[in-house]
């Protein structure tokens, strides 16, 4: 029994937070949205090196093969090591076969040279010729000026702005703030408490909103397109769809699992090439979406690209060697233990 689909696409990763899972506690328990950016990410993002950075990119995107996501839109932050950073991750999704879409998240929390360091990081790689948009981290740990010079960096270059939205309390402003710069092309994250409409395609990482309890974001009260991501929380975009499902179903009991059907297949206009991507599922019916919204452990069985070639093939990737991979992130997850 199986049945097959095009590609995955997750529509908001963090392919650096792959090497999280065992880090040390934080010093005190955090009790709110701020305190786990604080305690944890940031002091996580911090103490990565470029070498870190390779071994989790690699795991994220074998992780993400193995669970037929294909296509990545990506936003990436560390502060110790910016320059070449999305090199690093686009070679990495490269060598696995995974397409990428990648962002350096410009903030204003390490200072202004951090800021002008992280917008060069994304200039640098995008005239390149690297697949990818300007990353902001939010705007509340942006000034105006950073966010302004984003903006017009994105505009310039012809790609769109990939930007955490609202997520939390601490950045209510980010409308307002927004409201002037925002453009069709800019994606959008979370939008939990955005309170105005802005122009964008909307990235809804339901189980992230949950873990983070930041409260629902109820995408489909919004006109926006609205497409699903993990926010580095795996790939694993059929789970993402059950959660989306549920999340919707908590708050609304006429919720059919058809629309958070549509906010996963919303992900092709972000990378298109991924519906070319064939992905055959150990179950019959993954092409229905109430089948999805009620059956955990779907796996991808075989992966083969638009061009013919199988990059995964009885559950496993053919391009690299998945113990070695897991080797790698285990000696490289130790580095970075030992520094938090
Ligand atoms: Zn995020």
């Amino acid at each position: 029994m199986s049945s097959t689909t095009a590609g995955m696409v997750c529509g908001h990763h963090h392919l650096y937070s792959a090497l999280a899972r065992g880090m040390p506690a934080p010093p005190a328990v955090p009790t709110r949205f701020g305190e786990i950016l604080e305690q944890i990410w940031w002091r996580l993002d911090a103490a990565l090196d470029l070498d870190m950075l390779r071994a989790s990119a690699r795991l994220g995107a074998v992780e993400a093969l193995m669970c037929g996501t294909t296509a990545i839109v990506d936003h990436h932050e560390s502060p110790s090591a910016i320059e070449g950073s999305l090199d690093v991750i686009a070679e990495a999704c490269a060598e696995v076969g995974v397409r990428v879409v990648c962002a350096y998240g410009v903030t204003d929390r390490h200072g202004a040279d951090g800021a002008r360091r992280g917008l060069a990081e994304n200039e640098r790689f995008l005239r390149a010729g690297g697949r990818g948009m300007v990353g902001v981290h939010a705007a509340f740990t942006c000034t105006d000026a950073t966010l302004e010079a984003a903006a017009g960096l994105a505009r310039d270059l012809g790609v769109g702005v990939h930007v955490h939205v609202a997520e939390g309390p601490e950045d209510a402003s980010a409308g307002e703030r927004l409201e002037r710069l925002a453009h069709d092309d800019w994606l959008l994250v979370h939008c939990v408490g955005l309170d105005r409409d802005l122009p964008g395609t909307i990235a809804h990482n339901p189980r992230s909103n949950m873990n983070n309890a930041v409260g629902y974001a109820a995408p489909a009260r919004r006109a926006n397109r609205v497409v699903l991501g993990t926010d580095g929380i795996g790939a694993d975009m059929l789970e993402e769809v059950r959660l989306a499902y549920v999340a919707h179903r908590a708050s609304d009991v006429t919720a059919s699992p058809e629309t958070a059907w549509s906010w996963l297949e919303a992900g092709w206009a972000l990378v298109p090439e991924a519906r070319d991507d064939v992905v055959t599922w150990s179950y019959d019916h993954v092409d229905s979406p109430w089948h999805v919204a009620f059956t955990p452990g779907i796996r991808a069985v075989r992966v083969v690209s638009g061009d013919g070639e199988v990059l995964l093939d009885d559950g496993r990737p053919t391009r690299v060697d998945l113990a070695e991979v897991r080797a790698h992130a285990a000696e490289q997850s130790a580095r970075l233990h030992a520094r938090l």
